[in-house]
């Protein structure tokens, strides 16, 4: 049984039921946040979440918010691997580093959790229909959970999206338009709007749903460690319903007494478009336009402003003595190179969180005894263009002679069999 029990305005503290569907705070359109009864969870959570039969997020369904009755609207999401990376963590001076590879997602990205859980609510609720803003991962994944659960899904999408991410949205059943802006802010504002005028939004935090799937990082994250906690969790900052999910979730199992501190949580954004870090660093509250997102190629976390000033996101960061960090192109191309080189794809936009790593040492807020999780968010094959322009190209072209491919492998390393053919003389 769900422990959820209201929703509470960020603002004016006004509670609304979980009962209906709403987006923003009905009394000043404040950002609605799901709490729960955490006291009343059972003792032995942990442990029935282990043995749960169901796989992924759902395991932990006690501590989302899912209507009485209501089925999931599942594709596998959840449980993605949280993997040690001893060489490329040695290399960077933090040989405790992790990586939780959120690429490996149904739909190639982290936005499989949230939309999981907000397809699932609303259609518990009657849901019939919804749209998302989305910079391309997240149409996706709306697209694809709307087509499970059977609701029409509309997707607006950043013009700036590769045309793969836009057609993926559009194979996945959705109706798609290219979306066209000079600022961030003039769609948060379209976005606020549409909401107070009753339209259901998937957007993050207008709708007060989906990134409360994202605590489920923070319950993967501990029990893989045998509940212990990670230093430092670094995650990519579009929206930030990554982080602020996350961060929920641990202060969630602090509160419930299986852990005894949350991570220090660091949010990346590419230098050239960094509102949060501008935030961060001139000590604001909230962000302010700033930067020129078409200049990156972290394009999924590309914007000049951040939906309601990122204030959430800056809490997060500064109650959890993180910090904000901002990556320059060459750090993320890098970042690509070296993740490729440890077996981890991630599109530019998730390369971020090891870029921001590059020079954490040096600049103080690493120690090399710090365990640290870098999120990768997703999969390179979200952006193909990038991959071309990070990768090394192919050494030359050959026929298939086997003379040839033994120049180029080098010497043997075991002696050949006799292998008689039909033709050989006996
Ligand atoms: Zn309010």
């Amino acid at each position: 049984m769900s422990l959820a029990t209201h929703l509470l305005c960020d603002d004016c503290n006004t509670v609304t039921a979980l009962t209906t569907l709403v987006n923003l705070c009905p009394v000043c359109g404040g950002l609605l946040e799901v709490q729960y009864d955490l006291a009343g969870a059972s003792p032995n959570l942990a442990s029935h979440a282990a043995a749960n039969r169901q796989q992924g997020m759902w395991r932990w369904r006690d501590l989302l918010p899912l209507p009485e009755g209501a089925t999931e609207v599942s594709l596998g999401e959840g449980d993605t691997p949280l993997m040690a990376m001893e060489e490329l963590g040695a290399r960077l001076g933090i040989p405790g580093l992790l990586v939780k590879n959120d690429g490996l997602m149904p739909t190639g990205s982290f936005k499989d959790r949230g939309f999981a859980l907000a397809v699932s609510f609303a259609r518990g609720l009657g849901a019939e229909r919804g749209f998302t803003y989305s910079s391309g991962n997240a149409g996706a994944s709306f697209a694809a959970y709307c087509s499970r659960a059977g609701l029409d899904a509309t997707v607006f999408v950043e013009a700036a999206a590769n045309d793969t991410k836009v057609a993926m949205i559009s194979m996945y059943g959705a109706a798609v338009y290219r979306l066209h802006y000079d600022s961030s802010a003039e769609i948060f504002d379209a976005l606020d709007a549409l909401a107070r005028a009753g339209q259901h939004s998937f957007v993050n935090f207008v709708n007060p749903i989906r990134h409360e799937a994202m605590k489920v990082y923070a319950y993967e994250i501990c029990e893989a460690l045998d509940w212990a906690v990670p230093d430092v969790m670094v995650h990519p900052v579009g929206t930030g319903g990554g982080l602020w999910g996350a961060w929920k979730g641990f202060n969630e199992l602090r509160s419930l007494g299986l852990i005894d501190r949350v991570p220090r949580m660091v949010g990346v954004q590419p230098a050239v478009c960094a509102p949060l870090v501008d935030a961060y660093e001139n000590g604001r509250e909230a962000t302010v336009r700033t930067g020129d997102a078409s200049a990156t190629m972290a394009q999924s976390i590309a914007g000049d402003d951040m939906i309601h000033g990122g204030r959430r996101i800056l809490r997060a960061i500064r109650e959890s003595g993180g910090r904000a960090v901002a990556v320059t192109e060459e750090e993320i191309a890098e970042a690509m190179t070296l993740l490729g080189s440890a077996a981890v794809a991630a599109e530019p936009s998730a390369a971020v969180s090891v870029a921001a790593l590059l020079n954490g040492r040096e600049a103080g807020w690493l120690a090399e005894h710090d365990t640290v999780v870098a999120v990768i968010t997703g999969t390179a094959l979200k952006q193909p263009g990038a991959v071309l322009k990070v990768a090394r190209p192919p050494r030359g072209d050959v026929r298939a002679d086997a003379a040839e491919w033994t120049r180029i492998i080098g010497a043997p390393v075991f002696a050949a069999p006799a292998i008689h053919s039909a033709t050989s003389p006996r």
